[in-house]
């Protein structure tokens, strides 16, 4: 065994892989019966926008692995940066211990952020982000003579992670509706589906803040775009409206930028695009990349400050890997490839690009619902279920249509999605783009009697 040990993936074939899968592994949010019938893409490698699998096809990445690749896979400057620090110092914790790599990423993303957040504490995923700054509100309050302060309020159809404290604070009973009992109480603004709803419901929060915001310990929101939520875009001036509130109820804003920060909507942070000062910003996912777990949670000076005055009022959190040198190496070079690249600049053009497809598509296909673009997030409804059953499982047969002809493409529920990375080269773009319309129009146009079959 010592030989396939040094070498694992030298000799092994996609049917030796896939059944040491079917019988050991447990995959995330994946029905037993779809984990043994389903054929998945074995991967072998990954570069720029494209996945190999072990039989030599390749796919377009439409979701950027998990939305963590915002440079594509393998960047020749991430790789070097992690190769080089593997020679000094791979891990060292953050007691009594520091090092270059988490000091200066921490000065970097400070120089980074909407300004007014100063101080960085690093943990190891997006839950871990959102979960550290729940606590440290709630711990903020508890400390600080205003121990009343114990509510969230939170948002219909938002995702925060998958530990205990961030489902609480999750909108997604698909989710998190078994572990209700185990949540913590929170107030939970309705899921919008329009602008009309938008509007009055925002309305409703504001009343809810301006009248009983004494015991609200934070809001926690996903700026501009829930993601997981089925890529719902929600406007600036409700995300501003929201933040004043907050500021004015005394109480603390979390920003999950866990998927939207780092250039996903077109600007550096999510928060940018309403001017928003959050208290706290949670970043991870493409923090690190998509080379490594890596999260950082950043936070204004003056919560930073209420944890002043001795050992008994000191933050009570803290994670074995935090501040890891690998991770917080290639954060850093992130950044500075973002700035050397000028990715953001490559975005409007993108973004027209999708826009231009969706739009299309849109006046072809009666069916489709709702296409919308915002920075490099592009998404779409194939309209539920007919009385017939038309559309049954659609979002699922169009990405098996996709991958079929080349491209990884995941829905979310009836939302079909892109979210590449941001710096896609345009022929890649393209591609994966006429794959998507094809994939939809095949689904949708065997399954809909109203479709025009001679759009393009
Ligand atoms: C993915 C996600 C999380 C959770 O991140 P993990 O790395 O999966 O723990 C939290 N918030 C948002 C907005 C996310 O998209």
């Amino acid at each position: 065994m010592s030989a396939s040990l040094s070498h694992p993936q030298a000799t092994l074939t996609r049917d030796r892989i896939l059944s040491a899968d079917r019988r050991y592994l447990w995959r995330p949010y994946t029905a037993h019966e779809d984990h043994q019938s389903r054929d998945p893409i074995v991967v072998q490698r990954a570069e720029g926008s494209w996945l190999y699998d072990i039989d030599g096809r390749r796919y377009l990445d439409g979701n950027a692995s998990w939305w963590t690749c915002n440079l594509g896979h393998g960047h020749p400057r991430l790789r070097e940066a992690l190769a080089k620090q593997c020679e000094t110092l791979i891990h060292c914790s953050l007691a009594d211990t520091t090092h270059e790599q988490a000091a200066m990423l921490a000065e970097t993303l400070c120089e980074a952020a909407p300004s007014g957040l100063e101080r960085v504490f690093f943990s190891d995923d997006g839950s871990t982000a959102v979960e550290m700054a729940i606590k440290t509100a709630f711990q903020f309050f508890q400390q600080n003579g205003e121990a009343e302060r114990k509510r969230f309020v939170c948002f219909g159809g938002a995702f925060h992670g998958e530990t205990v404290g961030a489902m609480s604070v999750s909108g997604m009973p698909a989710f998190h509706g078994a572990f209700g009992p185990l949540l913590f109480d929170r107030f939970e603004v309705p899921q919008a589906n329009d602008e009309e709803e938008w509007n009055r419901n925002i309305a409703a929060l504001i009343e809810q803040l301006d009248a009983h915001g004494q015991d609200v310990a934070a809001v926690v929101l996903e700026p501009m775009v829930m993601g997981a939520g089925g890529m719902r875009f929600w406007s600036s001036k409700h995300f501003r409206a929201v933040a004043e509130a907050t500021k004015r109820a005394g109480a603390l804003l979390i920003a999950d930028e866990v998927f939207v920060g780092l250039g996903r909507t077109g600007t550096l942070w999510a928060c940018e695009h309403g001017d928003v000062l959050p208290d706290f910003l949670c970043s991870a996912k493409s923090l690190s990349g998509g080379m490594l777990p890596f999260a950082a949670t950043l936070v204004t000076e003056r919560v930073y400050e209420g944890f002043r005055g001795g050992k008994s009022r000191a933050l009570l959190h803290g994670h074995t890997f935090c501040g890891n040198p690998l991770g917080a190496v290639i954060a850093r070079e992130v950044l500075a490839i973002y700035r050397d690249e000028r990715v953001l600049e490559g975005i409007p053009e993108r973004s027209e690009r999708m826009r231009q497809a969706l739009s299309a598509l849109a006046a072809a296909l009666p069916s489709l619902r709702n296409p919308r673009v915002l920075g490099m997030v592009a998404a779409f409804e194939i309209a539920p279920q007919t009385r017939s059953g038309y559309f049954d499982n659609a979002g699922w047969r169009v990405a098996e249509a996709a991958k079929r002809r080349g491209a990884y493409i995941r829905p979310l529920g009836n939302t079909m999605y892109l979210v590449p990375s941001l710096n896609i080269p345009l022929g890649d773009l393209d591609m994966l783009l006429d794959i998507l319309v094809a994939s939809t129009r095949e689904v949708l146009l065997a399954s809909d009697p109203n479709a025009h079959a001679s759009a393009p």
